[in-house]
């Protein structure tokens, strides 16, 4: 392989482990990480204590979702960070619909993930795609989220993953979904009529719609009264479930709030959903779209490769080689920098091997450890190219 070829490599490599290659004029999707505020507590938790909040924005281009997450910092809860409405909400692009206070909690045989310590939060992507990940240590077993946007998407993909704690077994897990289609009826005093749409069945309220997961593979969630199209509440919304991590579920159709429930498969080992928020849109535009794109939606959800970038794009071995070439071809300035190099190999050698296994922490720190050497690697490269015979 010639030299010119091996920096082409290195170069593309290192353009897309970064992202700056992305997509530019076919989208990109921006990631907003607003990072952690504290207040003191009024409705979340008891007077006196402090609450830490975090923004992070996804903007595809075309809708932007901004996902809260909340908890109280008191060492009162021995571990636990109660909020009174849920630990993670979705405040954009409306505050109804998944409920900007807490639209989801994650049960493990029977508790709440999403209360527990954040083992993990960051952005692991944004460029060509957009994501971030949260990992919650329950004691029963780590819980990792990672939710994801496409350039010009109008949905969330959702990958939820767990692995029991050595020594415990997961009975039992479940996701419990909030929303208020379209308009906060009972709090403004109104009344509406709830409905839950799947490719199966349309059901209104005040039922208890039982789930067939193979069939029931999206949950249209509108409100009769509350149509855009009668100049009436946001839009409605939606929710994606793919069938394979799911045993069943029930939606609750209440006058006010819908409650989702899903028994996943704890043996799964894994769940993947999306959401929709189509604030906007009428109703007939969104049940319209459902059916004609869920069914493809859902495909891409399936088939979704949820690693961030720089871990896909990377070859560990492949890195090795051509960078151990460039600094034998870099001559005195690559013994100069041949230390930092190795250890740089190493480190996502041994990052490799856990995320290889499945370490989201692992995965996302490549990610990491990537960035961080990128102006290394582009000294080297240099070095290589003035310094080659
Ligand atoms: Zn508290």
């Amino acid at each position: 392989m010639s030299m010119r070829h091996v920096s082409v490599l290195l170069v593309s490599l290192v353009a897309a482990v970064v992202g700056r290659g992305g997509a530019q004029g076919g989208g990109t999707v921006k990631v907003t990480d607003g990072g952690t505020q504290l207040n003191d507590a009024t409705w979340e938790c008891v007077a006196g204590h402090s609450i830490a909040k975090r923004k992070i924005t996804l903007d595809s281009g075309a809708r932007r979702y901004t996902f809260q997450i909340s908890g109280c910092q008191d060492p009162s809860h021995e571990g636990k960070h109660p909020c009174a409405e849920g630990n993670l909400g979705m405040p954009e692009p409306v505050a109804d619909n998944w409920y900007w206070g807490g639209f989801l909690r994650v049960l493990v045989n029977g508790t709440d993930a999403t209360v527990c310590d954040i083992r993990d939060l960051r952005v692991t992507e944004q460029g060509s795609r957009g994501a971030f990940q949260i990992v919650w240590s329950h004691p029963d077993a780590e819980v990792g989220l990672r939710l994801l946007m496409l350039p010009g998407g109008n949905h969330v993909l959702a990958d939820f993953v767990w692995k029991p704690t050595p020594g415990v077994a997961v009975q039992s897990i479940g996701l419990q979904l909030t929303c208020y289609p379209s308009f906060f009826t009972a709090a403004r005093h109104r009344q509406g009529e709830r409905h839950c749409r799947t490719p199966r069945v349309d059901q209104a309220q005040p039922t208890t719609l039982t789930l067939d997961p193979a069939q029931d593979t999206y949950l249209y969630y509108y409100d009769a009264v509350f149509d855009v199209a009668a100049g009436e509440g946001d839009g409605p919304c939606a929710a994606l479930v793919a069938p394979a991590g799911v045993a069943g579920g029930r939606v609750l159709i209440g006058d006010y709030a819908v409650q989702t429930e899903l028994d996943l498969k704890p043996e799964a080992g894994e769940a993947r959903l999306a959401f929709y928020d189509f604030a906007g849109l009428t109703n007939a535009e969104a049940g319209g779209y459902l059916k004609e794109h869920g069914a493809g939606d859902l495909s891409e959800l399936e088939q979704m490769d949820f690693r961030p970038e720089a871990v896909r794009a990377l070859n560990v071995e492949q890195l090795r080689t051509e960078a151990l070439k460039l600094i034998a071809d870099a001559a005195e300035d690559g013994q100069a920098l041949e230390p930092q190099v190795r250890a740089l190999l190493d480190k996502l050698g041994e990052l490799n091997t856990r995320a290889t296994a499945g370490d989201w922490i692992a995965e996302a720190d490549m990610a990491t450890a990537l960035l961080d050497s990128e102006d290394l690697l582009w000294r080297l490269r240099a070095f290589a190219a003035l310094n080659s015979p």
